[in-house]
């Protein structure tokens, strides 16, 4: 079944626009498409070098 790709990416870009629970998020200076890596207590950018910390 060629659709079952189709459904995987959609369902991915879908989640990243609704909402932020168990998703990577996306850098906030850099903009949607460049998500943070997730460290033990922060959120960090690998292309600008933004921190989030964790809750
Ligand atoms: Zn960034």
């Amino acid at each position: 079944m060629v659709r079952n790709a189709t459904v995987k990416v959609s369902s991915y870009y879908a989640v990243e626009g609704d909402t932020l629970k168990r998703v990577k998020k996306t850098c906030p200076k850099c903009g949607p498409g460049v998500f943070l890596a997730e460290h033990a207590d922060r959120l960090v950018c690998g292309r600008c070098g933004y921190v989030e910390k964790k809750k």
